[in-house]
């Protein structure tokens, strides 16, 4: 037995993550589709005051069924779709990664099935790998829309428990139309297995105004699910906080399989300070739309390949070597993604100094590669 004694299946294994370098070592980030704009003094005294507030209970466990942020959560949501959102319908956990992953404890498991169509965020088959969950990937279309067709063939091939649905899609960018997000419940909810449909929205506040969100079709549908997270658009990856709204009876599902108080003090106060100031943080989504559009039309007059996107991050290709690309534009001082179909990359859209540090990395990379 080889040490230490690790699941078959994981050896070897190397855990998933992007490079983290320092910032003065590469002082442009743009490869985890961050928001790049940082809280306001006034938000930081106010998110300080609440963490310190929690500090003096902290010899007491949190509250565990969180009501006070589930409530504001709702209140949140409650913005993107007429019907409302009330708290019954809203779960939260350490990052949407933490909500996805406890759906599929709750909803996959040995001898169940999930699905999703690549290329696509590749955390979901960890998901599954972690929970024993069998694994079937579709193929996206050419322009990586969904191919409504063969969607709907997998889905009745394969009878998924859970179908995980990116909207828009990582790391192409790409948004579902809300009858895609239809057929698919009515598909997954029409057989004896009845899937649910998780549309994970981490991206959501960035799509264009023409895409409404997926948040509209659950009073239609009580196998839908929509996820969303603190960390892109409401600028708070380092607050770790990800949710969920969906029928109550799902919510209540998933606290059969959740860790005890996994929410802590902190967390909860953090994240219920920070949503007091959702103007502030929320309030770059519409320049950083503007400077995504603006880099798709750049990088096209360019030359190259760019998928239509609807997140903080635009994929481009085509290179006969995206790697050398890649690593010219590191030793320029700017950190793009290596993901996506071979030959693409992905670059996240940061402020308007880091995105012309990357245009002019790039023109550089491409001279020097000519
Ligand atoms: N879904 C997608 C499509 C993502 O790209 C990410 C993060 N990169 C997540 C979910 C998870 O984000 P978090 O755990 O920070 O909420």
């Amino acid at each position: 037995m080889s040490w230490p004694p690790l699941r078959e299946e994981l050896r070897g294994i190397e855990p998933y993550g992007a490079p983290q370098l320092p910032i003065d070592l590469v002082p442009v980030q743009l490869n985890v589709n961050e928001n790049p704009y940082g809280p306001s003094a006034a938000c930081i005294a106010d998110i300080a005051a609440a963490a310190s507030e929690a500090a003096a209970t902290l010899n007491r466990y949190p509250d565990r069924e969180f009501v006070a942020l589930r409530q504001v959560l709702a209140w949140y949501l409650s913005s993107d779709t007429p019907a409302g959102i009330v708290p019954e319908q809203v779960w939260a956990a350490n990052g949407s990664n933490e909500v996805m992953l406890q759906l599929l404890q709750a909803f996959g498991g040995p001898g169940r099935t999930a699905v999703s169509f690549a290329p696509t965020y590749s955390m979901y088959p960890e998901y599954a790998r972690d929970t024993h969950t069998r694994w079937v990937a579709g193929r996206r279309a050419d322009d990586f829309a969904l191919d409504l067709d063969a969607a709907r063939d997998l889905v009745k091939t394969e009878q998924p428990n859970v179908i995980l649905l990116p909207s828009p899609n990582n790391p192409t960018g790409t948004a579902l139309p809300p009858d895609a997000v239809a057929m698919l419940c009515e598909t997954a909810g029409g057989n004896d297995v009845s899937g649910i449909v998780v549309v994970d929205e981490a991206y959501g506040e960035f799509r264009r105004a023409d895409v409404p969100s997926a948040l509209e079709l659950l009073p239609s549908y009580r196998n839908l699910v929509v996820t969303r997270t603190m960390s892109k658009a409401f600028a708070g990856a380092g607050l770790r906080l990800g949710y969920l709204a969906a029928a109550p009876e799902i919510c209540d599902a998933i606290r059969i399989v959740r860790l005890p108080y996994h929410l802590s003090a902190v967390t909860q106060a953090v994240a219920l300070a920070a949503l007091r100031h959702a103007p502030e943080l929320l309030g770059k989504v519409d320049e950083l739309r503007r400077e995504r559009d603006a880099l798709v039309v750049w990088l096209r007059d360019e030359g190259y390949d760019v998928a239509d996107s609807d997140a903080n991050f635009v994929l481009f290709g085509r290179f006969a070597d995206r790697h050398a690309v890649w690593q010219g534009l590191l030793d320029r001082g700017v950190l793009i993604r290596e993901t996506g179909p071979d030959g693409w990359l992905r670059v996240s859209v940061g402020t308007p100094e880091e995105m012309a540090a990357f245009r002019s990395a790039l023109t550089d990379v491409n001279g020097e590669r000519a």
